[in-house]
């Protein structure tokens, strides 16, 4: 059976880890990218990503899609391109509609109804439409701060409250995260940003929030989310960031799920670059209060910039198969690592490519 296909759009700090990991893995292959960064235009993804290829071709990557998928060539496009919805909606329908799945790490995407479920509703009929289907993933939103908590509450027999907290780095990420965060900008730049909606900070409490009530029926009725700077008192470098002593490091988030005025679920998520720089340690921290209460402590923190990518790439198998349509990480089956073939998990009448 043909390795199973995977294209990648998008090919930045996200995508470009997902090649190499896709690289390292049995029974899959990269069959082709799209970036539009001149930098990578043209150029082979050898050449970009200075590692062994293992067999796989050696692509070159183009700017345009409709050269990179290509109706029936390819079983699922990974789109890692965007934050919202809205940005990635018509590149997620253009993929669908050449009969492809997508899994997208699009924060918003991990549970579109939250924000934007008019497009939700499209993107769901064009599925179905096109007999594939579309999943958003990825740490957070995608597992840490939302279907962890959901999976812990299993052992349950009642939940009264879930605060999740993840203090985390994002040294891993690329620009287009370093700009949504506002690093490296004076106080004064980064409250105008929030004022104009320039600086975005974390993108996905309300979807994550949403998942959780949805999953356990909590019956959030009201959403709210709070975000200030961190600021730092020494020079600070990351791969694709770099905060000056006085500058924004990082965006202290904290967002809260209500009914009727109660919190029921509590977010809390400060994320800046090099956070041990100043002796903040990392970590990620679920309690669920209720019978039996259950208080999860992971120090340091999951990985933000692999375990977004290795969400995203274990996920692979799950969308293939998936009944058409737009799904979330709450109705797919439990995601994991892949250490076998990945064709062993993949039904072959569900695959695009068929020779
Ligand atoms: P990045 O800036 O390093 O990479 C984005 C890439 O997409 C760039 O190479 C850019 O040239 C390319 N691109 C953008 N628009 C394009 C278009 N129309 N056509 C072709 N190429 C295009 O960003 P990153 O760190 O790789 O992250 C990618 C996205 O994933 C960001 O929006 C980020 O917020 C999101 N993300 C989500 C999670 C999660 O947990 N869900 C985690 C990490 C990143």
């Amino acid at each position: 059976m043909r390795n199973i296909c995977v294209a990648i759009w998008g090919f930045g700090a996200m995508g470009s880890t997902m090649a190499k990991t896709l690289l390292k893995k049995q029974g899959v292959e990269v069959i082709g990218v799209c970036d539009m960064h001149p930098d990578r235009v043209g150029k082979k993804i050898s050449q970009v990503l200075g590692v062994p290829l293992n067999g796989n071709p050696d692509v070159t990557i183009s700017d345009n899609i409709d050269q990179v998928v290509l109706p029936g060539k390819c079983d699922i496009c990974i789109i890692a391109t965007d934050s919202f919805v809205k940005h990635m909606y018509e590149k997620a329908i253009q993929v669908m509609e050449k009969g492809v799945n997508v899994v997208t790490i699009a924060e918003e995407m991990a549970y579109p109804l939250a924000q934007e479920p008019e497009l939700a509703k499209k993107l769901d009929e064009v599925a179905k439409k096109n007999g594939v289907s579309i999943l958003g993933t990825g740490i957070n939103p995608g597992l840490v701060m939302d279907l962890l908590a959901i999976l812990l509450s299993a052992c349950m027999t009642d939940v009264e409250s879930v605060r999740c907290e993840r203090v985390n780095s994002l040294s891993p990420f690329g620009p287009t995260v370093m700009q949504e965060q506002g690093i490296g900008m004076s106080v004064e730049a980064f409250q105008k940003g929030i004022a104009d909606g320039s600086i975005a900070g974390h993108v996905g409490f309300a979807e994550s929030v949403m998942m959780i009530s949805d999953a356990l029926g909590l019956g959030v009725d009201k959403f709210a989310q709070q975000m200030a700077p961190i600021v730092t008192n020494v020079d600070r470098k990351a791969p694709h960031g770099f905060a000056k002593a006085g500058e924004v490091a990082g965006v202290r988030m904290t967002g809260q799920g209500t009914k009727e005025g109660k919190v029921l679920v509590d977010m809390i998520h400060p994320q800046q670059i090099e956070p041990e720089m100043e002796g903040t340690q990392t970590g990620d921290y679920i309690l669920l209060k209720g019978t039996p209460e259950v208080n999860m402590s992971i120090k340091p923190e999951i990985s933000g910039g692999l375990g977004t990518v290795a969400m995203c790439v274990n996920c692979i198998p799950h969308v293939i198969n998936a009944e058409p349509g737009l799904r979330t990480m709450i109705d797919i089956p439990v995601p994991h690592a892949i250490m076998g073939d990945f064709r062993n998990y993949v039904n072959p009448a569900k695959r695009v490519v068929k020779e």
